[in-house]
């Protein structure tokens, strides 16, 4: 092997014997490889220097363990919102020609795909004749644009669906979800999928037999050539998955519907047209308010990455995050069992204690079936679980915890047992470790009270289900140090969670907007109007689940305890509505019992939703209301004013650090519409004056529309509600 020539910083040019060109890609400057402006200048020259002296193929894989290239550097597809529609074609365009030349080499070329290979780094192996997956579980491969509201703009909606036919190629970009390298081998994405040790001699392999017999011509050929669909098959396609992407994105994403509608189009006419018609596409997503929006949450997520969790001021040495080693989770309920399995995937061996040695037999094999379920099998994988049940460590004393670095409290919600609880932990643990709370309710500072060192305690609020709720609040008590923040923060982190510091304060940050709008749908039900018209509003709105399905949900039981709390300390504008105890009196307390604002048929959360029934009238009968006539806008803005009412007033009493984190926290804890950019962002686009003027439409209603200060400052001096990402 001898070394021809190092190129600048992203590639490292070598060429290995049999004239085969290795080129190792790693961007500097960034966590993961992804396309800077000055990468792509040095594959621009790579590509140069290979048509002056041509190799016998070239090898593109990665300097960087664990990413093959993660895409565009998203601050180039920042800028996009400056440029003209023929500016943002040209792009596109810039970026398809430098891959075209790849794909039309005089030599074969193969990419090493270990670690992810994502979006634009995706297109760019695609371009290659051969792929080489890893089997390593930290390869995978997709193509996510939608999900930032844009579509595969280098050329892969032209390329998948001839290498892998359109359906699967569908799936693949309407979805934006990842495959693993054994996926990709089965959908034929790649050619081969081995183990990361022999994959660089098995993609040489692969060039030397294209050398020896063309191969690659035959598929350069099928690349450039129409799909065969018959008109059939292209409708079907069309419906069904148009069907799914409408009941998944109740038709407020664009993106998934052109994603299909372009990679359809561009089947039936020649890959060189349906370049065009792909440009085309990504220009007019690239300029819509929704990509926009989800541009700023996707930059919203890596500014969290990258918060300490503590304000400038309060950094110093002293706060430097401790590595968690030994967690241990101390009650084994729906949270506690939600928390150690998300513990055992991200490959922390876990105490788990409860008194209740019969829950812990029931709980142990539905952790592990959910720590090491595999999405792609849609069940567990035995082997895994196998593997990771010797992992969880359960147990019926506390002793067991006596030497973890990190304990978190989540029995039930009792104020007097959680303080005891608490003291216990404290007194078996060594004076290091860090104490976390999953309290929904109580406040820090009382929790606190018992304990010797309440320095090393604070909350660690984790959201049902765990496994799919992201966010963790982080909440400060009194006493909390810098220290325990900066820990908990990045632990939170390495769950692969969102974690938002709030301070100590009732309802914390979700709880605390999400009360007003859940407040607001009852009186709307005590006014006349219809339930379900309560809630189809809602979801029109965006949100995942109306508000009377949600309480269903929840449990009208722990939403009137979390009402009485809210309602103590926020009385004068979050009342505890008095239907809610009729309700819970009458047995109707969601889906667990099968009645709550709605009948359902079965109880517990699969339980189907049939109808409103004759029984909820006779309850709500003595709570009524005067009615008010209300159009559908009106009644959408009594749900969701409320709720950013609170928002502005959190900040207000700096509950929160940043806005940006009420944003993240909607979304990632309450499903707040993504598309709408969050509850400040959905208040920027209103405007703070137009949210005046709306609020004043309700002013009769009391206190709870009031507007706080800061909305009226914002109305005066025309600064945004939202902050940039
Ligand atoms: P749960 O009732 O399902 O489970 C509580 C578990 O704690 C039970 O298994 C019980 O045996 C165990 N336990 C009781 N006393 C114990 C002790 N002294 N030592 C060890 N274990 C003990 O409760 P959950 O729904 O999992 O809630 C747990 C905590 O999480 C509560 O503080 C709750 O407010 C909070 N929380 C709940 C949700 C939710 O939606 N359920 C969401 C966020 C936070």
């Amino acid at each position: 092997m001898t070394a021809s020539s190092v190129t600048p910083a992203s590639l490292t040019v070598e060429r290995l014997a049999g004239d085969i060109v290795a080129a190792r890609i790693s961007v500097p400057g960034h966590r993961q490889n992804v396309m800077t402006e000055a990468f792509l200048g040095e594959l621009g020259q790579l590509l140069d220097s290979l048509e002056r002296q041509p190799p016998r193929g070239l090898l593109l894989a990665s300097g960087r363990p664990g990413s093959f290239l993660a895409g565009a550097d998203i601050d180039r597809l920042d800028r996009l919102w400056d440029c003209s529609d023929t500016a943002i074609r040209d792009l596109c365009d810039r970026g398809r020609q430098l891959l075209a030349r790849l794909s039309a080499a005089a030599w074969p070329s193969v990419a090493v795909i270990d670690g992810d290979c994502v979006g634009g780094g995706l297109e760019l192996a695609l371009a290659c004749d051969f792929r080489v997956a890893t089997s390593s579980p930290a390869t995978s491969l997709a193509t996510p644009e939608v999900k930032l509201g844009l579509l595969p703009g280098w050329g892969g909606t032209v390329r998948l669906p001839r290498l892998i036919g359109p359906g699967p190629a569908s799936e693949l970009v309407v979805t934006g979800e990842p495959v693993t390298g054994s996926r990709a081998l089965t959908l034929g994405l790649v050619d081969a999928c081995v183990d990361p040790a022999v994959a660089v001699p098995t993609a040489i392999q692969l060039l030397e037999w294209a050398n020896a017999d063309g191969r690659h011509y035959a598929r350069r050929q099928r690349q450039a050539a129409t799909v065969p669909l018959e008109d059939a098959e292209r409708e079907f396609l069309e419906a069904t998955t148009a069907a799914l992407i409408l009941s998944r994105t109740g038709g407020h994403y664009p993106a998934p519907l052109k994603a299909l509608e372009t990679l359809l189009r561009g089947c039936a006419v020649p890959a060189a047209e349906a370049a065009v018609i792909e440009s085309d596409s990504f220009a007019r997503l690239a300029q819509t308010p929704v990509a926009r929006q989800l541009l700023r949450v996707f930059r919203l997520r890596q500014r969290n990455r990258r918060d300490s969790g503590l304000t400038k001021a309060g950094a110093g040495l002293a706060a430097e995050p401790v590595a968690v080693a030994a967690p241990a989770v101390i009650g084994a309920g729906i949270m506690g069992a939600g928390i150690v399995a998300r513990h055992l995937r991200s490959g922390f061996t876990t105490t788990l204690v409860d008194i209740d040695a019969e829950a812990l037999a029931r709980t142990v094999p539905e952790i592990l079936d959910e720590a090491a379920w595999d999405r792609e099998r849609g069940a567990a994988d035995p082997a895994r679980s196998h593997a990771l049940a010797g992992r969880l460590l359960p147990a019926t004393s506390l002793a067991a915890a006596a030497a973890a670095d990190l304990v978190i409290e989540s029995v039930i919600e009792r104020t007097d047992l959680k303080r005891r609880v608490l003291a216990e932990i404290e007194a078996t643990v060594p004076a290091s470790t860090i104490i976390c709370t999953n309290t929904s309710t109580n406040p820090i500072a009382t929790l606190a009270e018992p304990l010797t060192d309440p320095s090393r305690f604070c909350g660690m609020h984790f959201f049902n289900p765990v496994r799919r709720m992201m966010l963790v609040e982080v909440v400060r008590g009194p006493a909390t140090s810098d220290a325990t923040v900066a820990t908990v923060v990045a632990h939170a982190k390495r769950l692969g969670k969102c974690p938002v510091v709030v301070q100590d304060s009732p309802g914390f940050l979700v709880n605390r907007v999400l009360s007003p709008y859940l407040h607001e749908a009852v009186e709307l039900l005590r006014e006349g109007i219809d339930p379900a018209r309560i809630d189809k509003l809602s979801r029109r709105f965006g949100m995942p689940l109306g508000p009377l399905e949600l309480y269903d949900m929840v449990g009208l039981d722990t939403a009137f305890y979390a009402g009485v709390v809210m309602a103590s300390a926020f009385g004068d504008r979050i009342d505890a509505s008095p239907l809610i105890p009729a309700l819970v009196k009458a047995g109707r307390l969601g889906r667990k019992t099968g009645r709550g604002f709605y009948r359902y048929r079965g109880v517990g959360p699969d339980a189907r939703l049939e109808t409103v029934d004759d029984a909820l009238v006779k309850t709500l009968e003595p709570y009524r209301l005067p009615e008010r006539s209300a159009t559908d806008a009106e009644l959408t803005d009594r749900l969701f004013l409320p709720m950013l009412l609170e928002g502005l007033r959190l900040l207000e009493e700096r509950v929160v650090r940043d806005g940006r984190d009420i944003d993240l926290a909607v979304i990632y804890a309450l499903g707040f519409p993504a598309f709408r950019g969050g509850l400040l962002a959905w208040g920027n686009s209103l405007g703070a004056a137009e949210i005046l003027r709306r609020v004043e439409r309700f002013a009769d209603l009391g206190p709870r529309m009031i507007p706080p200060g800061s909305l009226i400052d914002h109305a005066r001096s025309g600064r945004p509600l939202a902050q940039p990402a």
